[in-house]
């Protein structure tokens, strides 16, 4: 394959890309190439060539929530991606690019003194893979404010659809299986105080330094697993971190994956660490607080590629 014959606009080409370049845990092997897209236009255009040569695709952002495998992946890869915002406002309805950062759309919105998004304020990864996976912080998550989004199927033909038929629950969306592709999103917010607001995304921000790794310097995909579902609607959602600490997690480690000192959900690496060694940690975490409690823990955190059952 010639990939120069994808060489959109706006568009770069990363043949053999290492996947381990674009996730915050740093690891995973090689794809067949990476198809960088900075803006709504050049994605479509790429998923219609794709489309055209019959060629299947994985879809990612900003890779903070993704395990890829060591040995890599058999598709092309596009990513989403981009650290210039592309944002708008009408009234209190802000449309922004998927591949705006999260961090950025939740500044702008400050910055324009509009209240809703601040939580989102430090947390990684792009506005459509916050969606995908309807991120959130402080019990808010973002579904809560979607007011409809531009998707687009596997052959680049897009509509707009109501946030309503989304199906958003705790930390997901019909988006993590329907194969669908977030385009932009259209957020209903609300008219806020710009200097309150400013000093809510400071201590939000300082709340997440004092209690998370600086994924810039620390590889890390966050919190490895979802929260404890309640059973009946009398009870609140229990930390995972509090049943994996209960359960002695803090003390594992697998080769270069360990577990982050201040917190028991959030998987760390260090020196020469594999994505199996992630993963491995990560199963004997869940059969710890099995064990203990009988509870199943679920993967917040997305496997990309082939690993050990
Ligand atoms: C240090 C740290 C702290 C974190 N804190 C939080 C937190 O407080 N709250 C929280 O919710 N999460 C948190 N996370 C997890 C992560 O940041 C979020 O899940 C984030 O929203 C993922 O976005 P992304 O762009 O990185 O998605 P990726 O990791 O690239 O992809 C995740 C999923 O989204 C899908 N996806 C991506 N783009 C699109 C698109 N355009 N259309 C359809 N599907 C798409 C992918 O296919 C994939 O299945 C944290 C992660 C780290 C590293």
């Amino acid at each position: 394959m010639n990939w120069n014959e994808l060489a959109l606009d706006g568009v770069k080409i990363h043949p053999h890309a290492r996947l381990s370049d674009y996730t915050t845990l740093r690891l995973g092997g090689i794809c067949p190439c990476l198809l960088d897209c900075g803006n709504a236009k050049s994605l479509l255009e790429t998923v219609r060539q794709l489309a055209h040569r019959k060629m299947d695709f994985i879809l990612i952002g900003g890779g903070s929530n993704l395990l890829v495998a060591d040995a890599g992946l058999e598709q092309v890869v596009v990513r989403y991606y981009n650290e210039t915002p592309a944002i708008r406002r009408e009234g209190n309805l802000v449309e922004v690019e998927g591949a705006t950062l999260l961090d950025e759309l939740a500044k702008y919105t400050v910055e324009q003194g509009l209240e809703g998004l601040v939580y989102g304020s430090g947390i990684p990864g792009t506005a459509a893979g916050a969606v995908a996976g309807n991120a959130g912080a402080f019990g808010r998550q973002i579904g809560d404010r979607v007011e409809s989004v531009l998707l687009a199927d596997r052959k680049g033909v897009t509509r707009w659809e109501k946030a309503s038929l989304l199906d958003f629950g705790y930390r997901k969306s019909r988006l993590q299986t329907s194969d669908e592709i977030l385009v932009s999103v259209r957020l209903q917010l609300e008219e806020g105080d710009r200097k309150s607001l400013t000093t809510e995304r400071g201590e939000v921000i300082a709340l997440r330094r004092s209690k998370h790794p600086d994924w810039h310097t620390t590889p890390t995909a966050g919190s490895f697993f979802k929260n404890i579902e309640p059973t009946s609607s009398a009870e609140r959602r229990q930390a995972a971190g509090w049943f994996l600490e209960k359960a002695g997690a803090k003390e594992m480690h697998v080769g270069g994956a360990r577990l982050f000192e201040k917190h028991a959900n959030i998987i760390v690496t260090e020196g020469h660490c594999r994505a199996a060694d992630v993963w491995a940690l990560s199963q004997k975490m869940a059969e710890a607080v099995k064990v203990k409690f009988g509870l199943n823990l679920e993967p917040e955190v997305r496997k990309l590629g082939k690993f050990n059952p």
